[in-house]
């Protein structure tokens, strides 16, 4: 069994097809071009998908895992970040009627969760959160099996669970949201305040004097090398990952969390203290429980959680 995966990103539309374990069979990858309009990108979608289809159309479906508020029965996607025009688009319909083939679309976390639960780390789980640290914080929720949405799609919005109630206003309206303090841009934005008193760091040595190629990685490379500031600076991410993970595990009774996305890369750097945090502050029952496993999709996990639906649905 095959399917096609297609993940839509504000730079690239990356198309896969994947089988049933999981492995990449043939990817390509069409720029998105959003500059040039909602209806050019919904042609290079159709482009990347028409490339895939033509080496090999005997696929149970095609899946698309997309920014923005997506409603899975419609197989509408509406305002995608970054793709000016784009209002709502039924994605699901125009790509069923051109290739003849049953469409799901999803929400790109909710994509990840279900990409984990029949790919990779949650393959022998029933229920766990799933969590992309990316430019954003992205959240998906998989209970006794099933995707779970809330009243309205909306279900897992990990990103918004508020650490600091007095906390920096978030794009959202809300203050203090998690991923107002450790969204890449975040934390970089922190690493830049916090390097005026710390002169001396690997940091400083590795992104340049002006700090021009610091990324999260930085602080991880400079963490292998024994930089205390790095050290620190990734401690203070997995305390507040812990924080925020703990009252998620706290509501849902949920005790397993899939951690993937840049940052989730950190080694043992960011999880020995995460992991530490969490069971500090989750309700004693579930101290003994509760678990953090990192993604295995990795590389293109966006076509991998994409073709996933297909399968999940069949
Ligand atoms: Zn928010």
């Amino acid at each position: 069994m095959k399917s096609i995966g297609i993940d839509l990103g504000g730079t690239n539309i990356k198309a896969g097809l994947v089988d049933k374990s999981g492995k990449i069979l043939f990817k390509t990858s069409v720029p998105t071009e959003s500059e040039l309009g909602y209806k050019h990108v919904i042609e290079q979608i159709i482009k990347a998908t028409t490339i895939v289809i033509e080496k090999d159309d005997d696929v149970v479906g095609i899946g698309i895992g997309a920014p923005g508020i997506v409603s899975a029965e419609e197989g509408t996607v509406k305002s995608p970040p970054n793709i000016p025009g784009w209002k709502k688009v039924n994605l699901g319909k125009i790509l069923s009627d051109k290739f003849g083939k049953k469409v799901f679309v999803e929400n790109d976390a909710n994509a990840a969760a279900i990409g984990e639960y029949i790919f990779g780390a949650g393959k022998t789980t029933k229920s766990f959160i799933m969590v992309t640290l990316g430019t954003g914080v992205g959240g998906g929720i998989i209970y006794d099996g099933k995707l779970f949405r809330g009243e309205t799609g909306g279900a897992g919005e990990i990103g918004h669970v508020t650490i600091n109630y007095k906390g920096r206003k978030c794009n959202c309206g809300s203050y203090g949201c998690i991923e107002t303090y450790v969204g890449n841009q975040r934390i970089v934005e922190k690493v830049k305040r916090e390097i005026k008193s710390n002169p001396d760091s690997k940091v400083v040595e590795l992104a340049g004097e002006k700090l021009e190629t610091l990324s999260p990685k930085t602080l991880y490379d400079a963490a292998k090398l024994g930089d205390e500031y790095a050290i620190k600076a990734i401690e203070d991410i997995a305390v507040m990952l812990g924080a925020a993970f703990a009252s998620t595990v706290n509501l849902l009774d949920i005790s397993t969390i899939i951690l993937g996305g840049g940052v989730s890369g950190f080694g043992n750097f960011l999880l020995t203290p995460l992991k530490k945090n969490l069971k500090e502050r989750v309700l004693a029952p579930n101290r003994p429980r509760v678990k953090i496993k990192l993604s295995k999709l990795k590389n293109d996990a966006g076509i991998k959680g994409a073709s996933s639906l297909a399968f999940y649905h069949s």
